[in-house]
């Protein structure tokens, strides 16, 4: 399993300052290459316009062509077409972006996120998710959120002929079909909560101040507040009685991927 990050850096007026990245993973299966989330692709690269104006002021993303996940796979000697799945933690402009830098992949995503962003209710949805990023028409598979138990979530496993060892751990509240994404790691798992929180902070109370104005980002973006503010609570009891077991990460806290990276 290998971490692939590109740079985001929030901020702008002052509020919100502090280097994020896009932490995707990519997976070594049987079935070939598994990418867990896409960031930013180079589409957006070259035309950032399409990632709205709400997320280029807010966000501010470090554009460069060699953070994507097809360039950082091909210096590692893979071809895109290597990529068989994407997994998804959810359909957010910043994670969605390169889908089409691998059209040949299935892509695997909870029913729920992606009925959401067709339909883009809502003016926030408007914003988050950007159609252009999937008007290739990508190999979509939806999956419901029941299933299996896993540590006391309910669990899917998207990828049965693929990797019995990977699994979609439905989290919603920051977008209404939200997923983390367990993938056997060694004896243990990985857990990628995706943006579930955002900052190792959020679910580790005693790991130091939290990045100023996180929290009142967060609860900003979420769909539902209060179901995104359950979940965490849930990872933080997850991580106090299982840490031995599960590491989790998110994908925009810059000193997870650090160390995620060596
Ligand atoms: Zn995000």
């Amino acid at each position: 399993m290998c971490p692939l990050g590109g740079r985001l850096l929030l901020g702008s007026g002052g509020r919100l300052t502090g280097r994020m990245v896009a932490h995707c993973l990519v997976v070594e299966s049987a079935d070939g290459l598994i990418l867990v989330d896409t960031g930013l692709g180079t589409g957006d690269i070259a035309d950032p316009g399409r990632l709205g104006r709400g997320f280029l002021t807010m966000v501010r993303p470090q554009l460069s062509l060699a953070s994507t996940a097809l360039h950082q796979l091909r210096a590692l000697g893979h071809r895109p077409q290597d990529v068989r799945h994407i997994v998804l933690t959810h359909l957010d402009v910043d994670h969605a972006g390169g889908l089409a830098d691998f059209p040949d992949a299935r892509v695997h995503v909870l029913a729920d996120e992606l009925r959401a962003a067709r339909a883009r209710a809502t003016r926030g949805e408007r914003d988050r998710y950007r159609p252009v990023q999937w008007a290739h028409g990508p190999r979509w598979v939806e999956h419901g959120s029941g299933g299996e138990s896993w540590y006391g979530f309910q669990a899917v496993r998207p990828l049965a002929e693929a990797s019995s060892d990977l699994l979609l751990v439905p989290l919603p509240g920051h977008t209404r079909g939200h997923s983390g994404v367990a993938v056997r790691d060694g004896e243990g798992w990985l857990l990628h909560c995706g943006d579930a929180y955002f900052s190792h902070t959020d679910i580790d109370p005693g790991a130091g101040r939290r990045p100023p104005g996180l929290r009142a980002f967060q609860r900003m973006v979420a769909v539902d507040d209060r179901a995104r503010l359950h979940n965490q609570e849930r990872l933080r009891a997850l991580r106090r009685e299982h840490g031995a077991e599960v590491r989790l990460i998110c994908a925009h806290d810059p000193d997870e991927f650090d160390r995620a990276a060596g």
